[in-house]
């Protein structure tokens, strides 16, 4: 690929034999290694396997039998997707060495429809946290100031589209994971509304809350993504069985009629100044395009945050009890007894982060505690899904900040928790409710630090969001600006 280009762009160049898959793919693992020590998007890549199935798309080529949408597009996979070939180590120490049995749903759907995986991605451990800090492998770091961090946890997927090294990422979201990353990139990322999506080999997290979708640089990218990976998988009893609406057609939808939300709840104190701007001047563009802006009141979105971090850590403690030094990867080498193996094994295997999700969530579902804690938490949930469901009664679309603050510095929030889960306030009622949302870019801070725009829209109503995305990616250009670190390399 050539750097920075687009999937439509390196699709098309395949097809039309402009390019072929080989070179491609060869340019863009040369790319990840060039960049990794700088970046580390990457925590495996596998240039062997990638380069023998770009020959494949271009041998087809060569006897002009049809070739797949995304034939010979390299795209990149966050380490939680589990694949028959290489590791997954979901950027733990305890699954070193895993290596899965079979590809999760999307990486079959993506391989069918011909796109080429050429590498892992970094992500915080078992995808908590927002930053990717939390890797036992490092962090990534952001391809606009490499002082910064990416964003989390699907960092590394982010910073590999961002600095042009693939055109195609896929990443998981639990409570912003995809759009976090991709406002701080500059990228785009899309969170499917839950069950649109099979997590069938996604390494859950919270199983209530995860989705998988694409990080790409437009959002007819995302949207071709978007239509290869979704749709019902009866292997994921949380699939739903809806047909996939069109999207290419649905694009093309006016913004004039659009009605878009706006709530006071996305404007409260601790939103850094430019990035109120930055999004208001995105809202008065969509305005003067013919949208009718709509006020709104979401009043439980302010509990969000505390709903969020119980119910997700009660869902991880769950979730993480299979890590036992038997069933996967890490064993500690000198058990006393078995009791000793389980302690040791996740002692020495999870990180601080993980373990203090563990403990939390332990303690939420505890007998005595859980009343309080974990069932308050989930009628709050419920509050705030009737919340969105009213909301959607008067507005097509919500548009926010995705973030309260730009790409912080690496080191800065990774020893207060707290502060580190504040960056989700905006993300995380999306989850919650199981509704659909997209990050786009919308301008940058004045340290030429991207920002981003969040669009969220209902329950199965991706075609609303990503119409207006596209919409509004016809109109500005932000989305085409790419980090000085492409021009140097
Ligand atoms: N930052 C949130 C957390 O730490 C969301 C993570 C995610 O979406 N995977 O839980």
């Amino acid at each position: 690929m050539a750097s920075g280009h687009t999937l439509s762009e390196t699709a098309a160049s395949i097809q039309s034999g402009a390019r072929s898959a080989t070179d491609t793919v060869r340019e863009a693992i040369e790319r990840a290694e060039k960049l990794q020590p700088r970046l580390s998007a990457f925590l495996s890549t596998d240039s062997q396997r990638a380069l023998a199935k770009a020959a494949e798309v271009d041998a087809k080529r060569a006897r002009r039998q049809p070739l797949g949408p995304l034939a010979g597009v390299p795209v990149a996979l966050k380490d939680n997707l589990c694949t028959a070939f290489g590791a997954t180590t979901c950027g733990s120490r305890i699954l070193k060495p895993y290596h899965s049995p079979y590809n999760a749903h999307v990486v079959d759907c993506l391989e069918s429809a011909g796109a080429i995986i050429v590498g892992k991605t970094n992500l915080d451990e078992f995808a908590m946290g927002s930053s990717t800090e939390n890797s036992a492998f490092g962090p990534t770091r952001n391809p606009w100031d490499e002082t910064r961090v990416a964003g989390g946890s699907s960092g590394g997927s982010c910073a590999a589209v961002a600095a042009g090294i693939v055109p195609a990422a896929l990443g998981s979201d639990t409570g912003g994971s995809i759009r976090l990353p991709a406002s701080f990139c500059g990228v785009v990322g899309l969170k499917p509304s839950y069950g649109r999506v099979s997590r069938y080999g996604l390494v859950a997290f919270g199983s209530s809350l995860d989705q998988i979708g694409p990080i790409t640089s437009t959002v007819e990218d995302a949207a071709l993504i978007f239509q290869v990976i979704a749709g019902h998988d009866p292997r994921d009893s949380t699939s739903v069985d809806r047909p996939v609406p069109e999207l290419t057609k649905a694009l093309s939808r006016p913004v004039k009629g659009t009605r878009v939300g706006i709530s006071e709840e996305y404007f409260g104190p601790g939103l850094d100044g430019e990035v109120s701007k930055a999004v208001r001047a995105a809202i008065d563009l969509l305005a003067r395009e013919g949208a009718e802006i709509v006020p709104i009141h979401l009043p439980h979105m302010k509990y969000g945050i505390a709903c969020y971090y119980l119910i997700a850590t009660a869902e991880a403690s769950s979730n993480l009890a299979r890590f036992d030094g038997v069933h996967y990867g890490y064993r500690t080498p000198h058990p006393e007894d078995v009791i000793d193996l389980y302690a040791a094994t996740r002692g020495e295997g999870f990180g601080a982060e993980v373990k203090r999700r563990i403990m939390l969530g332990t303690y939420a579902l505890s007998s005595g505690y859980y009343d309080a804690y974990y069932l308050k938490a989930l009628k709050v949930r419920t509050l705030i899904k009737r919340d969105f469901e009213a909301a959607f009664e008067s507005v097509d679309v919500i548009a926010s900040p995705v973030a309260p603050t730009t790409a912080f510095r690496v080191g800065e929030k990774s020893q207060d928790p707290l502060a580190m889960y504040l960056s989700d306030i905006y993300t995380i009622a999306a989850n919650l409710a199981g509704i659909c949302a997209i990050s786009i870019p919308c301008g940058f801070d004045s340290r030429s630090l991207p920002i981003g725009l969040q669009l969220t829209g209902p329950a199965f109503g991706e075609e609303a969001i990503l119409s207006l995305a596209h919409q509004y990616q016809l109109r500005t250009d932000w989305h085409t600006r790419r980090p000085a670190l492409i021009k140097g390399t």
